[in-house]
Parts: C-alpha cells; structure tokens; sequence
C-alpha cells in the first residue's frame, strides 16, 4: 500500500487518471460499421461545427457560399481563417491542435497536406483503433436515431458489433416533432393518430421497446429546449410520462435529459446555429420526485442552471448529473463546475462526456479534461491530507475509475463493457 504524501500527490493524481479506462457516456461517433455516419480525420476536424460558427466571426463570406464549397475547400479555409491568420486560442481550436500533436505529428509545421496525407493512410477501423489507443477511452456510447434513415438501414440490417460502441435510442424526432414524426411511425406499422389517443400510447411504447431492445440501448435520450415543462398539456410531456417513463422502467435503463438549446437561433448556420438558454429545474424535481422507480441522466447547457442542478442531485439518488456540455465544455467552466459539483455531491456524478461528432476529438477533449478534473482532485485531496487524513494509491484508482466510468456503469446497473 503506497500512502500519498502532499509531495507525490500531483504524479499520484495524474498517473491515477491516465491509467483509468474511459467510458464516454454522450457522443455522436459511429462504430466502422455504419460506413460514412462515421467522421474522423483532419478535414472533419477543422470543419466541426463549432470551428464553422468560429469561422464566421473572422469573414464577411456568405454564409450560403461557405456551404456550397466542399469539404477540402471549406476546411482550407478555416485553416487560413482560425489558424494561419489569427492564432488559435478558443478551445475548438486548440483541441485541433491538441488532437494532431497527439497522434503524433508536427503541428508547427502549418502543414495542412501533410495531416491529411497522415490520415489517408489509415483505414476507418485502423484510425479508430488509433484514436482510442491515444485517447485513452475504452467505450463510448453514441446517439442512435432511428428516424435517420441512414443510420435505420444498418440497425434493421443487424446492428453493429463493435462492444467499444454501445447504443443511445435518440428520441428528439419522437418528442419535439411528434406531428411530423407520427407520420413515420405510421408508415413503418405502428397506427398511431396526432392526438395520441390510448391506442398510439401503446402503439409508441411497442415502438420504443423494439427499437430499444434492437440497440440493445444503455439508455434512451432526448435535447429540450430552456422553455421544457413537465407537467403540462403537451404532447412532448405526455409522451415522456405516458410513454417513454413506462418503457424505461419496463427495460430498467435510465431516460437521459439535455436541457438548455435554443435550435437554430441563426438558422443559416446549420449546426453551428443552436444556442443556449436558461431553463426551470421544477420539471425535473418533479420527474425525479414522482417517479422514483424510473433513472435520470441529466446535463443542462446554461451556466447559470448548474448551481441548482447540483443541489437537486443532493435531494434525488435517481438522478445522475453528467458532463460540461458543449458551450459549457470550455477549461475556465470546466474547471468550475468540477470543482463545485465535488464540493456538493462528493465523488457521484459523471465530470465529463466528449460530445464528440468526429472520432479524434476524443483525444483533445479527454486529454484536456483528465488535467482539470486532475487539478480539483490535487485540491480536494490535499485538504484531506492537510487535516491529517491519510490515502493511499489504491484508494487515487477507484475514486479516479468511478468518475471516468465506473460511476455510469453502477448508476445505469451494468457491468462495465471493455
Ligand atoms: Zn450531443
């Protein structure tokens, strides 16, 4: 038993960290078998939605003209744009950096050709072995909408049976579009109406079973906007309550909520044109309260919401809070909201998720996070040590597995897939 003295803390802490086999619980990767679903290499990377919007704040170009371009253009322009013209500092842009350096090329070299000439000597599968052996993740979970007709093809053809890659059954199109989407439903043999009478309540949770059961899904999820209400005399709460509520205790996996985006402030931005709002918690009090039988996994995107998002983790064991998403997924806020979320909720919640849409964003956004999530376990840690407390390295690895991964596997009552 090594004991940790204050001078070997910092190592201790790191080393704990990077031996610690990441489960990512929240991405938009694809496992080798969904063909071109899957984005990875330095083209997708500089063209990531969010380096899109970063891109518009140093250019007059239309935004229609930037979208007509392909995708080599268009990443050759960000790279003059974010990284030859301006230096890179925003955190989208330095995790491109980050993520080249690591894979092991010479980012001071400016050499955009020479990234891609790199990638294009892998194929999807060896780039995926590639990027996980660097990134340290040993599963991540994807987002899988069955309403994309793409992704529907491959899930109806068999699935995928990569373990690295498990399932989320995605339920925006069901619940935040339902009088398009019921439409589809029809289509594919379950007879449901636009009211959701007591038929097509039934209709939808068989629908939600099978599709469920086919992904064999760790969860289902969905992303609410700031103004999401439950109860109300809606269709998307009383699909959540009469529905969804039902089939995943049925199936005991937990319902993930993403609260906080306002779709398509600027709707010519495409992806990069959703924002963020602040929401109520009331709706989620009263979900945690009411089903007590039923698991909540829950990030919300508005800074200010995360303060009472802790707390209510205090008051309900059903609920897990989980990563610093998207606008939130910044060091300054990162940092932040560990350190806070540590203070009330101990060591049971889920510090981080990548939220990655390409494959080697995986390797900046683990890297980056390990460090800060590193630097508030050295404080916390030695308070301990400066009461006199003692700890031991064994007990650095099981605090530092529980938050990487361990921490979703028990919540979610599964036995860790790596
Ligand atoms: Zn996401």
């Amino acid at each position: 038993m090594t004991m940790i003295t204050k001078e070997s803390l910092p190592q201790a802490v790191e080393k704990a960290l990077a031996a610690a086999p990441v489960t990512d619980l929240h991405t938009h990767i694809f496992a080798a078998g969904f063909g071109d679903l899957l984005l990875w290499g330095v083209d997708e990377l500089v063209t990531y939605h969010y380096l899109i919007a970063e891109n518009f704040r140093y250019t007059g170009m239309p935004y229609e003209q930037y979208f007509t371009l392909g995708k080599k253009e268009q990443a050759d322009l960000i790279w003059r744009n974010l990284f030859i013209e301006h230096s890179p500092v925003s955190e989208a842009q330095r995790g491109v950096l980050t993520a080249l350096a690591k894979l092991g090329l010479d980012v001071g070299s400016r050499n955009l050709a020479s990234f891609r000439e790199f990638c294009s000597s892998f194929t999807p599968g060896e780039y995926i072995d590639k990027v996980f052996a660097t990134s340290g993740v040993s599963t991540v979970v994807m987002t899988n909408d069955p309403f994309n007709a793409k992704e529907r093809a491959v899930w109806l053809g068999g699935g995928c049976d990569d373990r690295r890659f498990q399932a989320a059954l995605r339920l925006d199109p069901l619940l935040n579009a339902y009088d398009q989407t019921y439409l589809s439903l029809r289509e594919w043999g379950y007879p449901v109406d636009k009211r959701l009478d007591r038929t097509s309540v039934e209709e939808i949770k068989r629908f939600l079973r099978e599709w469920a059961q086919r992904m064999k899904a760790l969860y289902m999820a969905v992303s609410l906007p700031p103004t999401f209400a439950v109860p109300e005399d809606s269709l998307r709460s009383r699909l959540i309550e009469e529905c969804v509520l039902p089939v995943a205790r049925e199936l005991d996996i937990p319902f993930a909520m993403m609260i906080g985006v306002n779709k398509l402030v600027n709707h010519k931005l495409g992806d990069a044109g959703d924002s963020v709002g602040k929401s109520s918690v009331r709706p989620l009090e009263y979900l945690c309260e009411k089903y007590p039988d039923n698991k909540f996994l829950v990030t919300m995107l508005a800074r200010e919401n995360q303060h009472e998002l802790a707390v209510t983790a205090r008051k309900f064991r059903n609920l897990l809070v989980f990563g610093c998403w998207w606008f939130l997924n910044n060091p300054s806020l990162v940092e932040e909201m560990t350190r806070m979320r540590m203070e009330l909720l101990g060591l049971s919640f889920v510090p981080q998720h990548s939220d990655a849409r390409i494959l080697d964003q995986l390797i900046y956004k683990w890297d980056h996070s390990r460090k800060i999530i590193g630097k508030v376990l050295v404080d916390k840690y030695g308070d301990l040590l400066a009461t006199g407390w003692r700890l031991d390295e064994a007990e650095l690895k099981r605090d530092a597995e529980g938050l990487l991964g361990g921490n979703f596997w028990q919540f979610i009552g599964k036995e860790p897939m790596m």
